[in-house]
């Protein structure tokens, strides 16, 4: 008997015994913080290998055919643990494409939520396009029985598989759950957050509501609420813990400060991090807030404006060069009128004259967020975040 047979032969008894419970991850609002449902997912314990991870044991059940008997347990153990809590919250269950052939899964799924008196239209399924699966034909049957019994499909781990847009255009989704390692990049590089972007989008469009998964940052949370991105999933909101912990965790993620403490509006330095990117490393650029401080600036700006390169992150720009208070109200102007602002000219510190360009700096949804100031005759043009 291989690794492999042996890790299935002690999971049987496992499942058998009770050896595996489901845990539950809050899936929030990203409006207000509040929890909407949890994913309910499995952890096993054994007394001797210790804590086995699902990663391990997942694709070893599935080979072995031990998912829907897994599934089975998990159910009926989630929907009794969540007897008690709040009636609106629904529980997302993992399922394989694998189990979607089984033409008696969603009779399974139903006789479990029957059984506890749980409403099947708080049961969402969770599906993980692994694999090439070349016959749609009883996946999709599967999947129309769940959701003529009032169950919600959401396609897992979008944009990691093979096929996820013809799976998109075949299946019957009503929930699409953005893949963690397209949000976990987000902050770093500007191609993930274009990509996680688009999905938002493209989820919207098709009618279907988007979860970002793996978010660990009050910055990326923010990010995905300028993006539109209404869900989300995560440790900033909370791990996956036993049902003894869910009632806590529940109080906890409804109190306001709570829920401001999370969605702490990303910095303007944040952003002028992110936006330096699409400058040329030599470029004199600096970026100021709505009211004329500026939050960063690139070493040749601090050069430009004094050759000594003393700091002016923190000053007023009127300090800087040749603008007044009243220029930032004129610039508000031209912004609202979609028009650009005038270049001028600055004497530089070595004696030259360089033309200043100012542009306004927006965020996903338009919204002003500051300027950017530019030397140069040939600036970067442009002064959009994205
Ligand atoms: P998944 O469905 O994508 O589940 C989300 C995974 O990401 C979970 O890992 C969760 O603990 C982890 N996670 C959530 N938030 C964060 C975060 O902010 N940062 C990081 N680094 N990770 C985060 P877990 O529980 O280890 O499960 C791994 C995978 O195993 C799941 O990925 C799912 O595909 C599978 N799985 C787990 N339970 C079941 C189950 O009962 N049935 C089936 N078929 N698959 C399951
Ligand atoms: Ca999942
Ligand atoms: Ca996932």
């Amino acid at each position: 008997m291989n690794a492999d047979q042996l890790l299935a032969r002690t999971l049987l008894t496992a499942l058998a015994t009770g050896g595996v419970e489901p845990f539950f991850q809050p899936i929030v609002s990203l409006d207000d913080g509040h929890v909407l449902g949890f994913e309910v997912l499995a952890r096993w314990n054994d007394p001797e290998q210790g804590f086995i991870a699902p990663d391990r044991f997942i694709p070893i059940a599935d080979r072995f055919g031990l998912l829907d008997r897994l599934l089975d347990q998990l159910m009926r153990t989630a929907f009794s643990a969540a007897e008690d809590w709040p009636h609106h919250l629904f529980l997302g269950f993992n399922v394989s494409p694998t189990q979607l052939r089984n033409p008696e899964l969603a009779t399974r799924i139903a006789k479990a939520a029957m059984d506890s008196s749980f409403p099947l239209s708080r049961v969402h399924i969770e599906v993980t396009e692994s694999g090439f699966i070349d016959d749609l034909t009883q996946p999709r049957r599967t999947l129309d029985r769940l959701i003529n019994l009032g169950c919600m499909i959401a396609m897992d781990d979008f944009g990691t598989g093979y096929s996820s847009l013809t799976w998109l255009s075949t299946l019957p989704f009503s929930k699409l759950k953005i893949d963690a390692s397209f949000v976990m990049a987000m902050e770093e590089h500007r191609q993930s957050r274009k990509i996680v972007h688009a999905v938002v989008s493209l989820g919207h469009s098709l009618g279907l509501a988007v979860v970002a998964e793996g978010v660990e940052t009050p910055a990326q949370a923010e990010l995905l609420r300028t993006m539109g991105c209404k869900l989300a999933q995560g440790y900033l909101f909370g791990r996956p813990m036993p049902a003894q912990q869910v009632p806590d965790a529940l109080v906890k993620l409804t109190s306001a400060t709570a829920v401001e403490g999370l969605l702490v509006p990303m910095s303007l330095e944040l952003r002028a991090h992110r936006l330096s990117e699409s400058y040329a490393p030599d470029a004199a650029v600096a970026f100021m807030d709505p009211a004329g401080t500026v939050v960063a600036s690139s070493t040749a700006f601090d050069t430009t404006l004094d050759s000594n390169g003393g700091e002016v992150a923190g000053r007023h720009i009127w300090d800087l060069i040749g603008v007044t208070p009243d220029t930032m109200a004129e610039l508000r102007a031209s912004d609202l009128l979609d028009e650009p602002f005038p270049a001028f000219d600055e004497k530089a510190a070595d004696g030259s004259v360089e033309q200043v360009h100012i542009r306004p700096v927006k965020d996903e949804s338009s919204e002003l967020v500051g300027y950017s100031v530019e030397f140069g005759d040939n600036p970067n043009p442009a002064g959009m975040a994205s």
